[in-house]
């Protein structure tokens, strides 16, 4: 039943397929700009020393075992994970209008959201599309295709200025229709490194209560974008107090470094009126779509994240990781547009430092990324973006030299 016709080749994952090509790579200056994780000055994979510690006490643990979470999880992981998203005062979380299920990761989290958006939300509103911002994450094309969403685009980067094209977005979801779902990225956006001012995000509410459309959190880099948690998560916030019924998806991959572990949680926050009994029938059915997708979700990096949210000196060392990896990269960016202003390097370079989060859209073409790859052995994906982690004090003059030498 399976033949060509039926189940064609697919093209290998562009990012995955990225760094493969670069382990292969033999060459000693090598550099991996490609994938989304943090690397330390080494370029190595750095393990959060309070991860570490989080790890010790869990393995030092006599009572640990490996039996089955709950099918939403580890309720402390996920209950701590509503307050750093929500903010711990937060009268949606008073109200129990909030509910919580934890997930593999973000992208499990976004999967779980469109698998309950597909089956509920398109029963009173059939052909109800999703929304993302064109560039988005690749996998949100795919994650929302496979649950049969109608997807669509809002414009997002202009390509001119290397910001936001901010007109083109608000003009965009005024012209989608009424209740449509909006994809939005909480911070640090990727692959953009391009976020909305608090301004921008207040009009970008006011046009979405307007039209009634429904928003759609994707937060995968709380603590990334600016080191501090709170201002991260200011968006969020700020659509919740507005009264907004909304779905959060929440990684722990990049903020903990625990990418491998799949720690994530998924929100449902209810309207401010009925709230907590529409929130405790939406709580029955995504257990019902948990138990049928995973049965329940993996405990280990769960008991890490909650060990660490959950207590209060562990809370404050994890912040202080956050800021040393957050400090890490804007130096690297400050290095990188201060290395090519120095090379005199056509263009404007400002925005590597304006954009922020684990990416840059340096605007370089997919040439010359193809002419940076076969001469200098550096990777980055084709659209030009950079995950400004795999910079470091030992490789960022050679990458902006090399930049500099395909540019000019
Ligand atoms: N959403 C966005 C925008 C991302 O960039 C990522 C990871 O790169 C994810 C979600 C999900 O990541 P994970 O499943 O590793 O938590």
């Amino acid at each position: 039943p399976f033949n060509e016709d039926v189940v064609p080749q697919a093209a290998e994952d562009p990012l995955f397929g990225l760094m493969a090509a670069y382990k292969a790579d033999s060459f000693d200056r090598k550099v991996d700009l490609g994938i989304g994780a943090y690397r330390d000055n080494n370029a190595k994979p750095w393990v959060l020393p309070v991860v570490k510690k989080a790890d010790n006490i869990l393995r030092d643990d006599p009572d640990l075992n490996h039996e089955y979470l709950p099918i939403a999880g580890l309720p402390e992981f996920t209950k701590a994970s509503q307050k750093l998203i929500l903010g711990a005062d937060s009268p949606a979380i008073a109200e129990n209008r909030v509910i919580s299920l934890q997930t593999i990761s973000g992208t499990g989290a976004v999967h779980l959201g469109g698998l309950f958006l597909s089956k509920f939300y398109s029963k009173t509103n059939p052909n109800a599309t999703i929304y993302f911002s064109n560039p988005t994450w690749a996998n949100h094309n795919q994650i929302f295709t496979n649950v049969h969403l109608p997807i669509d685009t809002y414009p997002y980067f202009d390509a001119k200025t290397r910001g936001l094209n901010f007109d083109g977005m608000i003009s965009a979801l005024e012209g989608a229709p009424e209740k449509s779902i909006v994809l939005l990225h909480a911070c640090a956006h990727n692959p953009t490194g391009v976020d909305p001012t608090q301004d921008q995000w207040k009009k970008i509410a006011e046009v979405m209560r307007k039209k009634s459309q429904f928003p759609f959190f994707d937060c995968a880099y709380q603590g990334f974008a600016s080191g501090d948690l709170n201002k991260d998560a200011w968006a969020v916030r700020y659509f919740v107090e507005q009264g907004f019924e909304l779905l959060i998806a929440q990684s722990y991959a990049k903020n903990f470094g625990l990418y491998g572990e799949r720690a994530g949680c998924f929100h449902y926050v209810g309207p401010a009126r009925n709230g907590s009994e529409t929130a405790k029938r939406v709580a029955s059915q995504l257990a019902i779509l948990q138990r049928s997708e995973i049965s329940n979700p993996p405990a280990y990096g769960a008991r890490i994240a909650s060990l660490c949210l959950n207590d209060v000196s562990l809370f404050a060392e994890w912040e202080a990781n956050l800021r040393t990896m957050s400090g890490r990269i804007i130096d690297m960016r400050k290095a990188l547009r201060g290395k090519l202003e120095e090379l005199k390097t056509p263009g404007t370079w400002n925005h590597i430092t304006e954009q922020i989060g684990m990416f840059s859209f340096t605007g370089l073409s997919e040439a010359q990324v193809a002419k940076l790859r076969s001469d200098a052995h550096i990777y980055m994906t084709k659209n030009g973006r950079v995950s400004m982690a795999g910079l470091n004090t030992n490789n960022v003059n050679y990458v902006a030299e090399a930049i500099n030498k395909v540019v000019k």
